[in-house]
């Protein structure tokens, strides 16, 4: 058995005003081809992983083609992915020359769109639905962020979505997704699927897969998964900064050759969603707030989800609110992950350890991330940003955030990268020589998936709504092109 795999990751969004050209695939996670592919994912949690432990497992042939992610930023503009594009389709068509090939695993995100199409993950789909034929079995993962639609299920034979938030399974899907191709070339299943969307926003505060209210959501995709002739279930909670007609939460139900039981299997779960609707939505704090009911509870490390500057989803990075906030509030043993100023970096590196410097910092991206902070700022310890990360998502995995510097004003100290990019472990803070444990208050630039790396600290955690472009306030979202009405915006 023969199987191709490849993929073209990225998660839009259409509000982040820097577009993502070919050039932030080749520097964000990377642009691999062919064995480098095998040689760089061997091992670690994300989808690749998970097909090349399946590979090995049933003993079938991997033809690795193409697979590069840029981190989650603006619209994709049409000639950087036409070019990433057409490289898949001619490694494709090249390793179909060599030797008949019986499958393609794709590693997909789910909310790429590019400059003319809206549907950018669909678009790849229907291109290799079209270079392999009808006959032969695409099997896709997607992230759990993903918007889809019912062009990706027309031209996928399955689908596979993470079923975790922080997505810790991300291997784990990719193997299933193996084990689904070998049965379809095996002619053991024969797969349907039925797309159930959704019209609602989903707070990413309601989305921790182990905690409720998103626990229970979960558990009963898991048992619509036991059942007889269910292949596989992915509750998709959609990703709200890509600001196209398609954008949402949804359901896909694999089944077993009952086109009905998926059908059925899709609403029921899609109903269930929906009926709870209210459950999906917490208004998160403002940054006072966050910080008067954590001192009231006393419960340290005092974590700000700063969910609204979260550099995963494709905001700058360097919104100022909560900077500006330990400042004025003279806090000590407080901390920034991470403050994105590529600017202030160099300064620090140009001022040497132990060195002194005055700056305007963060707050230069868009009006809405600022006024930047004015800082006199002591240079603790400088990096490349080059580091391993530790924790369950990327464990394993090199983090290039460019140059860096850990600086600080009394006490509040900032982690100063050139690079957007969330922290999912404390293994970058670490490599300073910067102890999480022992700082009272640390704000992060991310959503939830610092909780893979940080919820073992103990503390407490808030989720705040600062001013950053990335707002959670979704009524202050310029929308234009999503559908209406969506949950909780307009209608009931
Ligand atoms: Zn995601």
């Amino acid at each position: 058995m023969r199987i191709a795999i490849g993929g073209i990751l990225h998660e839009t969004s259409t509000f982040a005003t820097v577009p993502t050209t070919y050039r932030d695939f080749e520097t964000g996670l990377g642009l691999y081809r062919g064995d480098d592919i095998v040689a760089k994912f061997r091992g670690t949690n994300n989808c690749t992983g998970g097909f090349i432990t399946g590979a090995e497992r049933h003993g079938f042939e991997m033809v690795p083609l193409l697979w590069g992610f840029a981190y989650p930023s603006g619209l994709i503009p049409r000639a950087d992915y036409d070019r990433l594009k057409r490289e898949l389709l001619q490694r494709l068509a090249k390793a179909m020359t060599d030797k008949p090939i019986d499958g393609v695993l794709l590693d997909l995100h789910g909310a790429m769109v590019v400059e003319g199409i809206d549907d950018g993950d669909g678009d790849v789909i229907e291109s290799v639905r079209r270079a392999v034929g009808q006959d032969l079995p695409i099997v896709t993962t997607f992230d759990l962020h993903g918007n889809h639609t019912q062009r990706r299920i027309e031209h996928a034979s399955a689908v596979v979505g993470y079923d975790t938030y922080p997505h810790i399974d991300m291997a784990a899907r990719g193997e299933e997704a193996a084990d689904l191709i070998v049965r379809i070339v095996r002619g053991e299943i024969r797969p349907v699927m039925a797309l159930r969307e959704l019209p609602l926003f989903w707070s990413a505060a309601c989305q921790v897969t182990a905690h409720p209210p998103m626990d229970e959501a979960m558990r009963l995709v898991f048992e619509a998964e036991r059942r007889p002739g269910i292949l596989s279930v992915t509750l998709a909670t959609g990703f709200p900064w890509a600001d196209v007609p398609h954008m949402g939460a949804s359901v896909i139900v694999v089944a077993d050759g009952d086109p009905g039981l998926a059908r059925k299997t899709a609403d029921e779960i899609g109903d269930w969603v929906w009926q709870r609707r209210e459950r999906w939505h917490r208004r998160p704090l403002t940054v006072s707030e966050a910080l008067d009911f954590g001192d009231k509870q006393g419960r340290y490390p005092l974590m700000l989800a700063d969910m609204a500057d979260n550099t995963g989803g494709g905001a700058p990075g360097d919104s100022t609110e909560v900077l500006r906030e330990f400042i004025k509030r003279d806090l000590h043993d407080a901390l920034v992950l991470y403050m994105v100023d590529p600017e202030a970096a160099r300064q620090a590196h140009a001022a040497g350890v132990g060195g002194r410097f005055q700056v305007e910092l963060g707050g230069k991206s868009h009006p809405v991330q600022g006024p930047p902070a004015p800082m006199e700022l002591e240079v603790v310890a400088l990096s490349d940003g080059r580091f391993v990360y530790d924790g369950p998502m990327y464990g394993g995995l090199t983090g290039e955030l460019g140059l860096s510097a850990w600086v600080r004003q009394r006490g509040v100290n900032v982690v100063v990268v050139s690079a957007r990019m969330q922290p999912l472990d404390q293994a970058f803070a670490r490599s300073f020589g910067i102890d999480c444990a022992k700082m009272r208050y640390i704000s992060l630039k991310s959503a939830v998936h610092f909780r893979s790396g940080f919820e073992k600290l103990g503390g407490s955690i808030h989720n705040i709504d600062a001013s950053a472009l990335h707002t959670h306030d979704f009524a202050r979202l310029p929308y234009q092109r999503r559908k209406k009405p969506m949950y909780p915006l307009e209608g009931s």
